[in-house]
Formats: structure tokens, C-alpha cells, sequence
């Protein structure tokens, strides 16, 4: 093993308690679909412009992946946003299923491309997201292995749930009720990160790209 590689090898030890899991959507042959995730349909009204906010996104808690089934197991998660380029508004709802289970959209009346989750790999934060959390969590990183971390470190693009956001800017969001750090529930590529806190799964909010 070089130098490099020996360098590259201790950082990644450093940085694995930083690493996450993340699953990404894979077509799924369910008729009924009213149970787990769908992506894509429309229904309610932009209070801007008058149109139908987008379902881009619904996912059924108990139908999810560990640890996701877990947390979210009562819930049904809808993202709706509004198609207007630049209107900021969305709707970002999550509901008790059991109670409310008339929202939740069929698949053969919306239109909905229904998926299940694939665990993919574990994610790292991105390079500047990592150095923060590094000190944060006393994880002494090595001059070496700190500007290292520009090239090792980095996490997946694409849609996912769970793992880490693609972008830096996310560690700034933080909860509404606690403050603390909002985590990522799912990154979607051409819309943002849809962000839960662990202490208030109901505070879930969306970073738009
Ligand atoms: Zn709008
Ligand atoms: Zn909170």
C-alpha cells in the first residue's frame, strides 16, 4: 500500500461512523398500490396560482425499509408541490394512516409510478458537511487526511431515501420545534431533499434545489 492509499484507508476508518445507508426507488408491479411509495400524481390547488399542486412523492410508513418503517410506521408521507417554475409553494404532510387513510392516492386513478426501496450502499455528508461533523462529534482528523477529504468523501446523487443530502447547505436547516438538525428522509434529484427531525417527525420541511 503508498502513502496515498494508507492515507485514504485512516480516513475512512475516521469517517464511518458518519456513514449512512441509502435505497434507492426501483419500479415496482403493485396493482392495487394503495400500500407503499409512489411518485408523481396531482390534486391540490397552488393558493398563488390557482393550479394543482404535484404529488411528487408518497410514502406509506409501514411499507418502508428499516429503520424508516420504525420511525414512520403510522404514517403516511405526502410531498405536493406547486408545477410553476419558481413558486415557492409546497406541502409537505405527514398524517396518521390509520386515521386518515382516505388520502391516501391509487396508483391506477393518478398516475402514480409505484416503487419499493433498494438498500444501495452507505453515504458519506459531503466534504464540508463532513469536516463540520466531524469536530462536532470529536472525530480528530490529521491535516493530510482533512484535505483528503475533498476527493474520498461525497454523497450520492440521484433520488434516494435516507443517507446523506448531495448538497453543503443542508446541515443550516433545523427543526422549527427543537432546532436541531433536520435529517434527510429523501432526496429527490430534480426537486430537493425532503428533510424529517428525529425528535418531530411531523416537522418535515423541503430544501428546494
Ligand atoms: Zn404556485
Ligand atoms: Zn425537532
Amino acid at each position: 500500500m503508498d502513502a496515498l492509499d494508507e492515507l485514504a484507508q485512516s480516513l475512512l476508518i475516521k469517517t464511518e461512523p458518519l456513514s449512512l445507508a441509502y435505497w434507492r426507488p426501483q419500479p415496482a408491479e403493485r396493482q392495487d398500490a394503495f400500500l407503499g411509495s409512489q411518485i408523481e400524481a396531482e390534486r391540490p390547488i397552488c393558493p398563488e396560482h390557482k393550479g394543482s399542486l404535484h404529488l411528487k412523492l408518497q410514502l406509506v410508513g409501514q411499507t418502508l425499509p428499516e429503520p424508516w418503517q420504525e420511525r414512520f410506521y403510522d404514517k403516511l408521507i405526502q410531498l405536493w408541490l406547486c408545477p410553476e417554475p419558481d413558486c415557492p409553494e409546497y406541502l409537505a404532510d405527514s398524517c396518521l394512516l390509520t386515521s386518515q387513510s382516505e388520502h391516501l392516492l391509487r396508483l391506477a386513478d393518478k398516475g402514480l409510478q409505484s416503487v419499493d426501496w433498494q438498500l444501495a450502499g452507505t453515504d458519506t455528508p459531503m466534504p464540508e458537511a463532513c469536516r463540520q461533523l466531524c469536530q462536532e462529534q470529536e472525530i480528530w482528523l490529521t491535516e493530510a487526511e482533512s484535505a483528503l477529504v475533498d476527493q474520498m468523501v461525497g454523497a450520492e446523487s440521484g433520488d434516494k431515501l435516507g443517507g446523506w443530502p448531495d448538497a453543503e447547505h443542508m446541515l443550516e436547516a433545523g427543526c422549527l420545534s427543537c432546532g436541531q438538525a433536520m435529517q434527510l428522509l429523501v432526496q429527490l434529484a430534480q426537486t430537493g431533499y425532503l428533510c424529517y427531525c428525529p425528535h418531530h417527525r411531523e416537522n418535515l420541511i423541503l430544501i428546494k434545489r
